[in-house]
């Protein structure tokens, strides 16, 4: 019998689903069983093609509807999204390995906030009226036009819908390809879409490894490209798109710092250092996995979080009891646990977790390392699994100077109760996205994006709206024209 993740067809485009079998065929494995759940086509070089000329044609009427109407759609597609969560939920799930019990609040809820927002703000994407005497210069916010969505596969809905929802509020029609890992979500956000009434060929999906990305990106039609990827990807995909002068959004990978200072609140400063390690089982790009911890209040510090991290539940992610799922692969699962391996080797102090666990599926042990120095492998690299690493300090310049000294710089976070030094740090903290005294939080009214190699342009936010749109100024002669001839 089919399994229920098995989509209807590979791809969505122009309001339907479409299959081409000649594509590269990708297995879709549960990462908690190891099972095969469905199987998906990556997309011929005629389904680009069909889904970038879609798009292309769909564009022009979008970007003519007002954006009242637009935003009603969008809407719809919110409420839509959440009358269905349940079911995308366990998608969800079946598509990352998430535990249900984050994915009922996480993933589909943020996907449809990001539609609810955007959709909102689509009738006030207004420009200026700028006077210069009898003359004056009028300002329009246009819509790029055609824009190409890459996901990673740690959030599938919600990523679709954070490129989707401000693309199409802006008057866009887009092009997405899910990471070839999770590939399932997606079609569903693009179903919603139809059945919220946003007219066929205006949100399509294409399936297909980085190949089919490189297709997509390079296309010249293509005006604007929005990754969610690695760093190493991020500078291929940034390159190509130079190439054609398109405009970009890079959300890439972190080793962001979570300081920690001898007066914060301990409980609050351990739930911090969990929900920015272990949330998703780790797999997530802003992490703070740098946990920097003032040495007053090390070993209290420490001693809580292993006794907290020892609560977590590890099994089944359907089960809604459970709060710790697997890693996506067994690949993803190998490479995490090369790097505990290394952790050990370079003398980090184990202080929980550290091994596979012994069950079926791809799953780690919550890893907490102590004694970790600037120099080691796992204070460098970005794991993208549940390890963390505490590091000593003394003062709050050592750390800071330390915190910075990255290639990265997507988050940051400090706990502390002196209110003056929380926002002087932030302050000098080299990171896009900040927390102080909490982490992880990502609502769709906040601007979401790093710095240095973390990316470029921001998502969520009205920050977004700039990056899916253009500024068009026109400048209007009231009488006559002069002329040097
Ligand atoms: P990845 O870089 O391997 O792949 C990302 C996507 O890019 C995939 O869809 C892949 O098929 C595609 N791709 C690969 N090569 C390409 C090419 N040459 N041209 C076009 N597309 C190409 O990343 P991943 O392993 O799926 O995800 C994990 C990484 O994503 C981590 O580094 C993580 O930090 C980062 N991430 C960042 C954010 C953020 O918002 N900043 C969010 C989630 C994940």
């Amino acid at each position: 019998m089919t399994h229920p993740a098995q989509p209807k067809a590979s791809h969505f485009i122009n309001g339907e689903y479409v299959e081409d079998t000649a594509g590269t065929p990708i297995p879709v494995i549960y990462a908690a069983t190891g099972e095969q759940i469905a199987t998906v086509h990556a997309a011929t070089p005629a389904i680009v093609e069909q889904a970038l000329s879609t798009a292309k044609a769909a564009q022009k009427a979008w970007a003519k509807m007002s954006g009242t109407e637009r935003g009603r759609i969008l809407r719809r597609a919110a409420d839509i999204m959440r009358e269905r969560n349940h079911d995308l939920s366990v998608l969800e799930t079946y598509d990352t390995g998430k535990p249900l019990q984050e994915t009922l609040v996480a993933d589909a809820t943020s996907g449809a906030d990001a539609l609810e927002y955007f959709g909102g703000l689509a009738a006030s994407l207004t420009g200026e009226h700028i006077p210069l005497g009898e003359d004056w210069v009028y300002t329009k916010r246009e819509a790029l036009g055609l824009c190409v969505g890459i996901g990673a596969w740690n959030y599938p809905t919600q990523i679709a819908c954070w490129k989707g929802a401000p693309a199409l509020a802006c008057g866009n029609a887009m092009v997405f390809k899910p990471s070839e890992t999770t590939p399932l979500c997606a079609l569903k956000v693009a179903e919603i879409l139809i059945d919220a009434g946003a007219p066929a060929g205006v949100f399509n999906v294409v399936q297909g490894m980085g190949e089919v990305g490189g297709a997509l990106v390079t296309d010249p039609r293509v005006d604007k490209v929005s990754l969610t990827g690695s760093v190493p990807t991020g500078k291929k995909v940034y390159a190509a798109a130079a190439e054609g002068m398109k405009h970009v959004t890079m959300e890439l990978g972190g080793k962001s710092p979570l300081i920690i200072f001898d007066d914060a609140d301990i409980d609050n400063a351990v739930g911090g250092a969990i929900n920015g390690n272990f949330y998703s089982s780790g797999q997530v790009c802003s992490n703070g996995t740098r946990v920097f911890v003032q040495k007053g209040i090390k070993e209290k510090f420490l001693a809580r979080l292993a006794e907290r991290t020892g609560n977590a539940i590890l099994g089944d992610p359907m089960d809604e009891a459970t709060s710790f799922g697997p890693m996506v692969t067994e690949n993803q699962m190998n490479i995490v646990l090369g790097y505990i391996e290394k952790g050990k080797e370079e003398g980090a102090r184990l202080i929980c977790g550290g091994r596979r666990a012994d069950m079926d599926g791809y799953f780690i042990e919550p890893t907490v390392f102590a004694d970790v120095t600037d120099d080691m492998t796992i204070a460098r690299e970005e794991i993208f699994g549940p390890v963390m690493s505490v590091l000593d300090f003394d003062t709050e310049e050592e750390v800071v100077a330390r915190a910075n000294d990255t290639e990265f710089g997507l988050s940051a976070g400090v706990f502390t109760k002196d209110f003056t030094r929380a926002h002087r740090v932030i302050g000098n903290l080299e990171a896009g996205s900040c927390f102080i005294n909490s982490y992880n939080d990502a609502p769709v009214e906040a601007p979401f994006g790093g710095v240095k190699a973390s990316g470029v342009g921001r998502e969520n936010s009205k920050e977004a709206i700039k990056h899916f749109s253009q500024v068009k100024s026109v400048y209007v002669r009231m009488g006559d024209v002069e002329a040097a001839f």
